[in-house]
């Protein structure tokens, strides 16, 4: 699937249905998408323009809905894809949601339910900064969480937690897109060094403190059981219908034009058009105008 306005190929960054995935095969780095600064602003804002008239049809069509899933390490830039990628699109026809650690009252629910509750309406993109995949990845490095989690011991028994949740997710992915909302994935595939980098800047440049946070550098102690969670959950729920999408983040341009390629390429994917309108009400239409003429 390459479109012709960017180049881009994302058949590269896909996972395969059922394939083992290696992240250290995966590059976190790839040449640059664009030549200059200039170049890639001009590219970037092509795609969000393009994006930006993709949902007015979407709006328009009313029977998609999309919904991007956004995962990732600290510092990998979820945020900034955000921001950049979606700044040109009216913002009634998005919807971002945030998770961070559930409340008691969501956490007396079953694992789905507090996403379910954001899903995006039909003619809109929903975008989930983290999402119900937590549940397989910080859950499972950390299984204190799990154990706060009061689930009955059948659930727990056999070790088959994970293989369940990822059942789970399938089955609800299924389901969304066979009642019109198409799921895409993105791992922001970001490097340990890189990480570090940018969380030396974020101590480094006065502008960046507010981003700086212990907890980050605490987790980054847990990297490998965090790739390890991640190849077993992109290796088990990359499905047709909802494909993951594993993006270099190294370079955030070069993630930005690959991010928004993902989601120009998933809504060119949908059969939308405006509403026509039948011949006679056409008709209607007309005599209306008539009487509105001689009012
Ligand atoms: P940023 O740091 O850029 O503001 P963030 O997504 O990292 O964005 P934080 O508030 O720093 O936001 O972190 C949210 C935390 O909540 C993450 O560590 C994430 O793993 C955790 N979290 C999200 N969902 C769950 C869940 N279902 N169970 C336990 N922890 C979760
Ligand atoms: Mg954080």
């Amino acid at each position: 699937m390459t479109t012709k306005a960017t180049g881009i190929d994302l058949d590269q960054y896909r996972v395969r249905p059922g394939r083992r995935v290696h992240l250290d095969r995966w590059p976190t780095r790839v040449p640059h998408l664009y030549g200059s600064k200039k170049d890639y602003s001009r590219r970037i804002e092509a795609q969000v323009q393009a994006l930006a008239d993709l949902q007015q049809v979407l709006y328009a069509d009313n029977r998609y809905a999309v919904l991007l899933i956004l995962q990732a390490m600290d510092a990998a830039g979820k945020d900034g894809t955000i921001r950049h990628v979606m700044s040109g699109v009216n913002p009634q026809g998005v919807q971002v949601f945030s998770f961070k650690h559930p409340s008691a009252s969501e956490l007396d629910h079953d694992f789905l339910w507090r996403t379910s509750q954001c899903l995006p309406e039909r003619g809109r993109i929903g975008i989930f900064n983290r999402s119900y995949y937590e549940e397989v990845l910080v859950v499972r490095v950390h299984p204190e969480i799990l154990a706060a989690q009061a689930l009955p011991p059948e659930a727990l028994a056999k070790g088959r937690i994970w293989k369940d949740r990822f059942r789970s997710i399938v089955d609800h992915e299924a389901h969304l897109d066979r009642n019109g909302t198409r799921v895409v994935k993105i791992f922001l595939h970001l490097s340990r060094d890189e990480q570090r980098e940018r969380f030396l800047a974020r101590i480094d440049e006065p502008d960046k403190n507010w981003k700086f946070s212990e907890g980050d550098v605490a987790e980054r102690q847990h990297w490998d059981s965090y790739r390890r969670a991640y190849e077993d959950c992109l290796a088990s729920t990359s499905t047709a219908h909802a494909p993951w999408y594993v993006v270099p983040a190294d370079d955030k341009e070069n993630a930005r034009l690959i991010a928004s390629e993902v989601l120009v390429a998933t809504l060119r994917g949908l059969d939308l058009r405006y509403p026509t309108v039948s011949p006679a009400r056409r008709r209607e239409l007309q005599a209306l105008r008539r009487r509105l003429q001689d009012d």
